[in-house]
């Protein structure tokens, strides 16, 4: 079985950990650049992008985690982690920064502040079982993708309908939505199938 890092900067890391744990899934806090050595996969949790990005620059993880995952290192990201794994983000701080890797250009704050979070229903290309409920606080959405990026979910109902949620590219996966606070493991079992390589 693999080894699943979290980044453990800020944000909701142990809501992933548990997760991982329930699929009994060997994991992890990252928190320090050697803390990436021997993971076979990164999480990258929701939370505050901008205060991630200035902590992992702060910790010297920013630059490892790029080379990692720009050398194939499988990663998934939700929310501000989705931010985290953008090649171009808009919205952003003057001085934020991204590991990027997923050729798509992502909008902050795109479904509108706190009290406006909302729950949908989301189906997910690659998992089964019916639509997953989706959370969204504060959530980005994606702006738009390159051609080697497969859209994977969008919203079905409402004024946001069509808005892109969940992508992949490659080993690297990201959700706008939090999976980690529903109690739904299917989508990190999709990104554990990722990391083995069956997926
Ligand atoms: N709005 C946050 C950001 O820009 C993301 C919110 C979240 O992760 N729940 O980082």
């Amino acid at each position: 079985t693999p080894t699943i890092g979290v980044l453990a900067l800020q944000g909701d890391t142990a809501e992933h950990l548990h997760v991982l744990d329930g699929l009994g899934v060997p994991a992890r806090p990252v928190l320090r650049p050697e803390d990436l050595d021997g993971i076979d996969g990164l999480i990258l949790p929701g939370g505050e992008s901008t205060t991630m990005s200035k902590l992992a620059v702060r910790y010297e993880l920013m630059d490892p985690m790029r080379e990692r995952v720009h050398e194939g290192l499988p990663a998934y990201g939700t929310c501000a982690g989705m931010i985290l794994l953008a090649d171009r983000i808009l919205d952003g701080t003057a001085d934020q920064r991204t590991v990027g890797g997923i050729d798509m250009t992502v909008r902050r704050n795109a479904f509108g502040r706190q009290t406006e979070s909302f729950e949908s229903k989301v189906d997910i290309e690659g998992v089964d079982g019916g639509p997953l409920v989706a959370v969204f606080i504060r959530a980005p959405w994606v702006e738009s993708v390159g051609p080697d990026v497969e859209v994977i979910g969008q919203v079905t109902h409402g004024d946001r309908a069509g808005r892109i949620v969940a992508v992949r590219q490659g080993a690297l996966l990201a959700t706008s939505f939090h999976p980690e606070l529903t109690g739904d493991a299917r989508i990190h079992r999709l990104f554990v199938d990722m990391v083995k390589g069956n997926a």
